[in-house]
């Protein structure tokens, strides 16, 4: 059987950082590490790499994603490739492979991953998990799985994924869901598949989405401010099962008398906001004001969501259908 042939995209983050020995600090180096061990991958795949940016992922933005998602496109167009591989920080991983999983046009496998320990740490995961997803992405049951995240011998798919601790190795879970898959030394298992998957046209990113968790005791002054500060849109971090104290509710009919689109997302990382509660300010009076209930995501993932909506319109009706789908 001929070798896969695996695009790998190298991004920045810890995976191909290295820590300076005297200070502790992590850090990028003058080159990047990945670049010297990739010939330790081309027992595995073919390999052909691009570094279109190096960036520790707090700097990554979505104008970066959809760099990524030009570059992927356009190179699955014009060369013969079997799958692609990014490796990313950490920090905002979930986000870019969330991004990718939105609008991406292609049904090969396109695999995240990163590293929790830079390359001259001891148990350094960077390049077991860069082996581990090129593996993945050269399998055949990867195709149509959406954006997969492949960190610590497990599969994600990029819409449940989530960083859930701030150093473990196994910070990658898919809290409700579970794994889709699992990497062995043999073999790539999947044992769950995506039900659904979304696509999205995406313009451009110039759209201002902001992202607030709600409080026990949380005023109005804030969303106020995102009105003045000419913000496009809110997603609100809500209580429970999508509930706001109700002296913000003033505020939020604010925005939205101003078009300004208001989503709900849980703050609980398990289950989804609805609209149960009948009090002020519970999910049933935000929704008769025209609040949108986001379909289970997290908050910076319903963030991209709207981001991405808005590029393409304003109208709270479609912006509301694109969140119940
Ligand atoms: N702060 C790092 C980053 O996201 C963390 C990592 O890569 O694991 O770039």
């Amino acid at each position: 059987m001929s070798k896969k042939r695996i695009f790998v995209i190298h991004t920045g983050g810890t995976i191909s950082m290295m820590e300076d020995k005297e200070s502790g600090a992590v850090k990028p180096g003058e080159q990047n590490p990945l670049l010297v061990s990739t010939s330790l991958l081309n027992e595995a795949a073919t390999i052909t790499t691009a570094e279109p940016f190096h960036l520790p992922s707090p700097h990554i933005t979505p104008k970066e994603m959809l760099e990524l998602k030009k570059l992927i496109e356009d190179t699955c167009q014009t060369t013969a490739v079997d799958g692609v591989v990014i490796t990313h920080g950490t920090d905002t991983l979930e986000e870019t492979a969330y991004f990718l999983d939105l609008t991406l046009s292609t049904d090969l496998p396109v695999v995240v991953t990163g590293a929790m320990r830079s390359s001259n740490e001891i148990g350094a995961d960077g390049l077991y998990n860069l082996l581990s997803a090129v593996r993945v992405a050269g399998c055949e049951e990867a195709k149509g799985k959406g954006v997969l995240v492949v960190l610590n011998d497990e599969i994600h798919s990029a819409e449940n994924v989530t960083k859930t601790h701030t150093s473990n190795v196994s910070t990658f879970q898919s809290p409700q869901y579970g794994p889709i898959g699992i990497v062995t030394k043999r073999e790539i298992i999947f044992h769950h598949a995506p039900t659904d998957h979304q696509h999205l046209e995406v313009a451009d990113v110039h759209k201002r989405v902001a992202l607030i968790k709600a409080y026990a005791g949380m005023d109005s002054y804030l969303l106020t401010a995102l009105k003045d500060l000419h913000y496009d849109g809110v997603v609100i971090e809500a209580l429970g099962q999508g509930n706001l104290p109700p002296a913000t509710v003033p505020a939020v009919q604010a925005l939205l008398h101003q078009n300004i689109p208001v989503v709900l997302v849980s703050r609980c990382f398990n289950g989804i906001a609805q609209d149960v509660y009948g009090y002020e300010g519970g999910g049933k009076h935000l929704k008769e004001l025209g609040v949108i209930f986001s379909n289970g995501l997290n908050g910076q993932k319903a963030r991209l969501k709207l981001l991405i909506a808005l590029s393409s319109t304003s109208d709270l009706q479609q912006i509301e259908q694109i969140f119940e789908q």
